[in-house]
């Protein structure tokens, strides 16, 4: 016998395989923005934490969740946002963080400027405070050459 399993949990398995649309590779439960997923007065109610106020994702991440549970066959379906507490860098587990690396964008780092994903080299100087996306900047390093995407701390 295997337990039916609750609604909420087969919208929350839903919800946190999202890939992020800025980052493919990692997903939003992965970053930190999936907060909660819950059945509020017969509406399953999905809570998000944007990374930054104003990212453009934001919207994004909205429209896919409402999508992918409508699809799964939820009907009554919303999403809101909380930004108590912030999102922060600093919740990202070291899984995350290596995933970042892999795909080539130097993990942030606190106060410190990053290290290059390549070579690990620290001798990098910042090309353009916005790289492929207003969530990560621009970067070369010095040692290889090659450019690359920080995350941003936030
Ligand atoms: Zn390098």
């Amino acid at each position: 016998m295997v337990a039916p399993v609750a609604p909420q949990d087969a919208a929350w398995a839903i919800a946190s395989a999202l890939p992020d649309p800025e980052i493919p590779a990692l997903t939003i439960a992965e970053l930190g923005i999936l907060r909660g997923v819950e059945m509020i007065n017969g509406v399953m109610t999905v809570t998000i934490t944007p990374t930054y106020s104003g990212c453009p994702a934001t919207e994004m991440i909205k429209a896919d969740i409402e999508t992918a549970l409508r699809d799964a066959g939820f009907s009554a379906i919303a999403v809101r946002l909380t930004h108590s507490p912030a999102w922060t860098t600093d919740t990202l587990s070291a899984a995350t963080l290596e995933k970042l690396r892999a795909e080539g964008i130097a993990p942030p780092r606190r106060g410190q400027p990053p290290h290059c994903p390549q070579c690990g080299s620290a001798q990098v100087e910042q090309i353009a405070h916005f790289g492929s996306t207003p969530c990560k900047s621009l970067w070369r390093c010095m040692a290889c050459r090659e450019p690359f995407d920080h995350f941003k701390c936030h």
